[in-house]
């Protein structure tokens, strides 16, 4: 089957594996290619610390990028209803991702605020599991920061939308420029917050507690 470009990133955005058609998480396989990597760096894969040392890469591959397998439709998909449009804001939910470009992780926070429209909201836990779901994939902090956007937009179609996150990359911590403890912020808007940038302040002020 041929998607078009665009469908195919917007389907790659929230959907799972399953939806995506691509294969399943192959344990023996990443073990074999830390073997190789082991190999590779001029280790000896078979001394005694490193021999179950695939296995374990294998299995923490498999926790950070186990959000491949779920999608967060079904989470949002759970909402109750509430009087009001009054926002509602979450903060500091802790997320770890994988940074696609060097397969070293990201961790941070990530703060979310909507404005209901159509009196139904989702519980804490549902925004929290989505950010989660969403990070543990091969990621890029900014699509991230998008996809969660995209992902309450599409399920519960809020008058405004904010996503924040906060996150420190190992990539930038070890290696090239060694900057350690520097932060990156990233932001997505949607829907009316777009073009209210007095809400869209008031927002962001209460976000970071300030
Ligand atoms: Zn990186």
């Amino acid at each position: 089957m041929i998607h078009d470009a665009r469908t195919c990133r917007e389907i790659d955005s929230t959907t799972d594996r399953e939806e995506r058609h691509t294969p399943a998480f192959d344990q023996p396989r990443i073990e074999a290619a830390v073997r190789e990597i082991l190999h590779a760096i001029g280790e000896d894969p078979d001394r005694e610390g490193l021999m179950d040392t695939p296995q374990r890469v294998a299995r923490a591959y498999g926790e950070m990028f186990g959000g491949l397998d779920e999608s967060p439709a079904a989470h949002l998909a759970r909402q109750f209803p509430q009087e009001g449009s009054d926002p509602v804001m979450v903060t500091d939910i802790p997320f770890t991702s994988m940074c696609e470009h060097h397969l070293l992780p990201f961790t941070g926070v990530a703060h979310i605020a909507y404005q209901p429209q159509h009196g139904r909201v989702v519980g804490l836990s549902k925004l929290a599991r989505t950010v989660q779901i969403l990070a543990r994939r091969p990621q890029q902090q900014e699509r991230l920061t998008q996809q969660i956007r995209a992902a309450i937009e599409e399920h519960l179609d809020p008058a405004g939308v904010l996503v924040m996150l906060e996150a420190t990359h190992s990539c930038m911590q070890i290696r090239g420029a060694k900057a350690h403890g520097a932060a990156m912020k990233t932001r997505s808007v949607g829907g009316r917050w777009e073009r209210d940038a007095a809400t869209r302040r008031e927002i962001q002020e209460m976000m970071v507690g300030k």
